[in-house]
């Protein structure tokens, strides 16, 4: 994932910074843009950005997208891993790519229609 300098959602700075900004407590590093807050968090001990920058609308669905996914994979009694198997076969993209943190809200909708087709 390519570290962010410019928000892809308004051209403003984006700054390597401490999450506490945002939540007011330290939970790590974010990559926050300057001039409307989106943000998205870091990888622990680096600077390698976990997804793509996320507005508030954004963070939400994944939110959603997240709970969703992991009760699936849970009640299909898969490990994490082939949970993502699973679903980078569904979606179509190379395992490497699926990772909820990358997703725009319409895959992040497509992986939540896909759970709900396939629940048990
Ligand atoms: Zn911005």
């Amino acid at each position: 994932m390519k570290i962010p300098t410019i928000c892809r959602y308004c051209g403003g700075k984006v700054v390597l910074t401490d999450s506490s900004k945002i939540y007011g407590k330290n939970y790590g590093k974010i990559y926050l843009c300057t001039n409307c807050n989106a943000f998205c968090g870091v990888h622990k001990n680096s600077d390698k950005p976990l997804g793509t920058l996320a507005n508030s609308i954004l963070r939400t669905k994944r939110k959603e997208t997240h709970q969703v996914f992991d009760r699936f994979w849970k009640d299909k009694k898969m490990s994490r891993t082939e949970g993502y198997r699973w679903l980078s076969e569904q979606m179509k993209l190379p395992f490497s790519a699926t990772h909820i943190g990358y997703f725009e809200i319409e895959e992040c909708q497509k992986v939540i229609d896909i759970c709900n087709e396939n629940a048990a």
